[in-house]
């Protein structure tokens, strides 16, 4: 078999850059790589809040983190303050690290429930998130990169970005060009199929243009114009769980000293984001048409917002949900042409290097092996309902007591895997991780005990652990922490230091 000769992608969004960028490698040697983007269509246009997985991506580009900060006016992440999901008015954090530290093998967080329900002085354990440095250092708006020393607490820090994701692609695409990818501007308005397999032969643009190729990667977003139209993949809605179904969004002018974490916000039939960049805030009102008017979300979504919006709110439609496989014939789809979950947990472009990573360590050949498609359709399937899952924790087992959107998401029963995950947790606290999972167990101990609250019980190995014992453990702990994260510098100032924009 012959390696492919012809890769085209079509759409120059995030996701088509992003996959540009990565097979520029593959670009000469006989290799060639054509983007094709249209500006009359553009892009989505929004997307800025990321997780920690994006650093990998990027390093496995060579690109330089300050560089990369400066160039899309990104700010640190160390988390997401969710606020009104779990008790109306109450918030809680999911930060990106990791509680405490285990001892004698059992989970910190069994510890800290034991602990937690103990007879005074024992008890006086704060809470939970007081033993997560990335969460205690976003509550003071400080941030650091972490050390590689294992045995300092500033190595359990985990960060992503919020950014432009438009001056991302923008930077990528001149990582892609410089790499030898070319680029044509145009309109696809034609998909030839070869009559004798189905495979797609070539892309016909507006202007008569034909493009020829082997390997087809579907990046047009929710157009989804090669996997769904000339392919004809079916889209596999999950809204029974997920009905949100339209976003406003709107920029608004800087707030200062821009705080470490996204926010979002309940609201009678959805949700507002809040992203800091160094120059703007990014803001947005997920929302269910059938609850609620597009006036209704629009007032809800600008009263909510602490600077002033220099635009009008800019508004999407969509579906939850994902195409009914991900890679048919010789077309993959990455990015939105493959499917979509609301930016709750920021991880649509994670879902965007998921495929890329995926398909390079499948890359087919002229044979277009069935067994290495089939494996590719299976992990992003797992990875795309891993994620699902994650989101629809925090729909269903909200604690909103107003109005019949909070309630119907309650009344849904969640997939089979998510029932296991709840009861698990409410029993005895367990989080198990699942093989291949995207979001640590801290992570999801971190949602389940912001919706949900303290498990009944505790994990019964943590009686072999003297309750004074561990109360001096906990409380060595908690003091290390609050002094790690007091001693790291304001956000604001780290970014000026070191990666400000021009
Ligand atoms: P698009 O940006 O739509 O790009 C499609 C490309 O295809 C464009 O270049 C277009 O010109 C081209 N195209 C289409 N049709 C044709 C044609 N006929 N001929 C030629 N070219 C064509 N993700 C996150 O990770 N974090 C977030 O915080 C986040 N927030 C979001 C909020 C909302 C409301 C929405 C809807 C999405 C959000 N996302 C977020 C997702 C993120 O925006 C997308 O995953 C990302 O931008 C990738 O989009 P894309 O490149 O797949 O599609």
């Amino acid at each position: 078999m012959a390696p492919l000769k012809r890769i085209v992608i079509v759409g120059g969004g995030t996701a088509g850059w992003m996959t540009a960028a990565a097979l520029a490698r593959l670009a000469g040697a006989g290799t060639t790589v054509t983007l094709v983007e249209s500006e009359e269509i553009g892009t989505v246009g929004v997307g800025e809040a990321t997780i920690p997985s994006l650093l990998d991506f990027n390093r496995y580009l060579g690109i330089d983190e300050d560089a990369f900060v400066r160039a899309t006016g990104a700010t640190f992440k160390l988390g997401i303050e969710f606020v009104g999901w779990g008790k109306a008015g109450g918030r809680y954090m999911h930060p990106f690290g990791t509680f405490g530290r285990d001892a004698a093998g059992i989970k910190f967080h069994q510890i800290w429930r034991r602990q937690a329900g103990l007879q005074a002085p024992l008890n006086d354990v704060g809470s939970l998130e007081d033993y997560c440095l990335a969460a205690v250092a976003a509550r003071l708006g400080r941030f650091n990169r972490p050390t590689g020393d294992p045995a300092a607490v500033l190595s359990s820090l985990r960060y992503a970005f919020h950014f432009d994701a438009g001056l991302y692609a923008q930077f990528l695409r001149h990582l892609a060009e410089e790499g030898g990818v070319r680029r044509v501007e145009g309109r696809v308005t034609q998909v030839d199929l070869a009559p004798d397999n189905g495979f797609i032969d070539a892309i016909v643009l507006a202007d008569g243009r034909r493009i020829e190729g082997d390997l087809f990667i579907d990046c047009s977003g929710f157009r989804a114009l090669l996997l769904g139209d000339a392919l004809g993949v079916p889209f596999v809605s999950w809204q029974k769980w997920l009905p949100c179904d339209r976003a406003l969004a709107v920029p608004s002018t800087s707030s200062g000293a821009p705080v470490p974490y996204t926010r979002a916000t309940t609201t009678e039939a959805g949700w507002r984001w809040r992203i800091p960049l160094q120059h703007r805030v990014g803001n947005g009102h997920v929302y269910c048409s059938a609850y609620m008017t597009d006036e209704a979300a629009a007032d809800a979504l600008l009263a909510g917002l602490d600077t002033l919006a220099t635009s009008e709110p800019r508004q999407l439609r969509f579906t939850a949900g994902v195409r009914e496989h991900l890679w048919e014939r010789n077309c993959v789809a990455i990015g939105l042409a493959g499917g979509f979950l609301e930016p709750l947990e920021s991880t649509s472009i994670h879902l965007i290097q998921s495929g890329i990573t995926r398909l390079m360590s499948l890359f087919p050949d002229s044979g277009h092996a069935p067994i290495e498609r089939d494996k590719y359709n299976r992990m992003l399937r797992r990875d795309y309902e891993q994620i699902r899952d994650f989101i629809i924790l925090h729909y269903h087992a909200n604690g909103r007591i107003d109005g019949d959107f909070w309630q119907q998401c309650r009344d849904t029963p969640p997939p089979d895997a998510l029932v296991e995950r709840l009861a698990l947790w409410r029993e005895r606290g367990r989080a198990m991780p699942e093989p291949g999972q995207l979001f640590s167990e801290d992570g999801w101990i971190a949602v389940l005990m912001g919706q949900i609250g303290l498990p009944q019980s505790y994990d019964p190995l943590v009686a072999t652990l003297p309750p004074e014992e561990a109360a001096r453990f906990l409380q060595h702990l908690r003091g290390v922490i609050g002094q790690t994260a007091a001693a790291m510098p304001a956000h604001d100032q780290f970014i000026a230091s070191h990666c400000a924009r021009p």
